[in-house]
């Protein structure tokens, strides 16, 4: 619950079939994904319009709605188009669709008014005025700009009635809220039609106006690359805000990412609103975060910061955990030894910042520690480790970073796929008499609202006629009233118990 005494919802991304069931089965309440081409990450493998009546089944018989991004800008030539897919996005039974376009929200609100709009992140809404032209339209959530303070989005949930949502985790954009025509100019593919090829991690260099050969001093290669969001240490203050929502970036990312995010998140919400006074976030907590992926962690806007502060100046890819540090490197034997402060396990990978010459990954095929081979050598040890190259440069003294955790990495894998055969129970019942069709009614155990009945085209008739209907029409009707029982906005009286 947050301030108001309504749910505070956590929502996922998810960019494919497994990363759903890593957000279905580590805690969320909410999975947001795309389908077709109208959404702003269209370079993720995405939902075919096909999948979507089974996602949206799965999710509700858990209890977990589906929000369709639908969140890029639309031409005239593609509104026919854009109109169908929205027909069968409304059919498949969603819960929302996440829109950015102003015309989008105006076709929805025609055609299928049942349809909640939720106004996507991209449409930057930063103020109150704002927030309540979206309520007047008839938006049913917000999601805010990632660049508002907590006191800020604390005072726009307490002047309005509309659900306000807020990114909590995940990557930034250097642009405001994703309003970036960068990537077009750079690579002809635009942020807005869901293309970024992220123009804004490569490295650039800083040139005076009108002197080309006059380069200007920057922290870093990569002057324009943002470090990530992590709010979990502001949960209580987003929770007491009055938000809704807390949303997690992410349909790029991995399905262990996803499943690792919301596990890690799941737990804190819950500790918080167990105990509130109690609240806090272990450091094993953040160091999932970190090791699953991280360009280096931010609070960020939240807290008001607005500089070098939110930056990532000098690595805008993952940069994993620190481990410790290179002892020695025996180059005849390939022998690298380190000193490490946290566990360190066969099947991790490592990367040395080698402090002349970039960078070097191993993985941790062979592990010692003082001249046994072990499995795992723990954190305070000296470990040595076999590389697989010997000429590169590497110094005593260098920084080690864990850039890929095994054991975190299968925790999560067994999440996503141990978790998709978890059952649901289902209550059945049926009502035989004779002369009758028969009826068969079913619902998801404790939800009885989340039912179906399905009634025989057949009637039963007394054993002593000797005839028995015949099986093929039981199986053709048993057939349709299985796809009956699909989730389906506005059922029938026919088909609800
Ligand atoms: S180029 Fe960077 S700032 Fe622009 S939309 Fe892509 S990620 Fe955002």
């Amino acid at each position: 619950m947050n301030v108001s005494g309504k749910k505070l919802e956590l929502l996922a991304p998810a960019g494919s079939k497994r990363a759903f069931y890593a957000a279905l089965n580590s805690g969320a309440e909410a999975i947001y994904l795309g389908v077709d081409k109208f959404s702003a990450r269209r370079q993720a493998e995405n939902f075919s319009l096909d999948e979507l009546d089974d996602v949206v089944r799965e999710a509700h018989l858990k209890d977990v709605k589906i929000y369709v991004a639908f969140n890029t800008i639309i031409a005239d030539g593609e509104l026919d188009s854009a109109v169908e897919s929205l027909a069968r996005i409304n059919n498949a039974g969603v819960d929302s669709v996440i829109i950015q376009d102003w015309g989008i929200f105006k076709l929805v609100k025609e055609y299928f008014p049942e349809l909640k709009i939720h106004a996507s992140t991209q449409m930057n809404t930063h103020n109150l005025s704002m927030v309540k032209m979206l309520e007047e339209a008839g938006a049913s959530r917000i999601t805010l700009a990632r660049e508002l303070a907590i006191d800020e989005i604390k005072e726009i949930c307490g002047s309005t009635g509309v659900e306000i949502e807020t990114f909590i985790h995940g990557a930034l954009c250097f642009s405001y809220s994703g309003q970036c025509l960068f990537s077009s100019m750079v690579g002809n593919r635009s942020g807005n039609r869901g293309m970024c090829p992220q123009a804004c991690r490569m490295s650039y260099k800083l040139l005076s106006a009108g002197k080309k050969d006059e380069v200007w001093p920057t922290p870093g290669d990569h002057i324009l690359s943002t470090k990530d969001l992590a709010g979990i240490n502001l949960i209580p203050q987003l929770a007491q805000s009055g938000v809704s929502a807390l949303k997690i970036e992410g349909r790029m990312k991995s399905p262990e990412y996803v499943a690792t995010v919301v596990r890690v998140y799941r737990h804190a919400i819950d500790r918080y609103f167990a105990d509130p006074d109690g609240f806090e976030v272990s450091e094993t907590e953040l160091d999932e975060l970190r090791e699953v992926f991280s360009r280096g962690f931010t609070e960020g806007y939240f807290k008001g910061i607005k500089d070098d502060r939110l930056m990532s100046y000098f690595r805008p890819s993952d940069r994993g955990i620190l481990l410790g540090r290179v002892t020695y490197l025996d180059v005849y034997t390939a022998r690298l030894g380190l000193q490490i402060n946290r566990e360190l396990c066969v099947g991790d990978e490592i990367e040395v910042w080698v402090s002349r010459g970039g960078r070097v990954r191993n993985k941790v095929e062979k592990l010692f520690v003082d001249e046994k081979q072990v499995e795992c050598a723990p954190a305070g040890s000296k470990a040595v480790i076999i590389i697989d190259e010997k000429r590169h440069k590497i110094n005593t003294g260098d920084r080690v970073f864990r850039v890929h955790n095994e054991r975190l990495i299968q925790a999560a894998r067994a999440a996503i796929t141990g978790g998709s055969a978890q059952k649901t129970p289902i209550e059945l019942s049926a009502r035989v008499e004779i002369g009758e069709p028969v009826e068969i009614a079913a619902h998801v155990s404790g939800r009885p609202n989340e039912a179906a009945r399905v009634v025989s085209d057949l009637k039963r008739k007394k054993a002593s006629d000797g005839r028995s209907p015949k099986p093929t029409s039981s199986r053709s009707s048993t057939g349709s009233a299985i796809r009956s029982m699909r989730p389906r906005r506005g059922i029938s009286g026919s088909e609800k118990a």
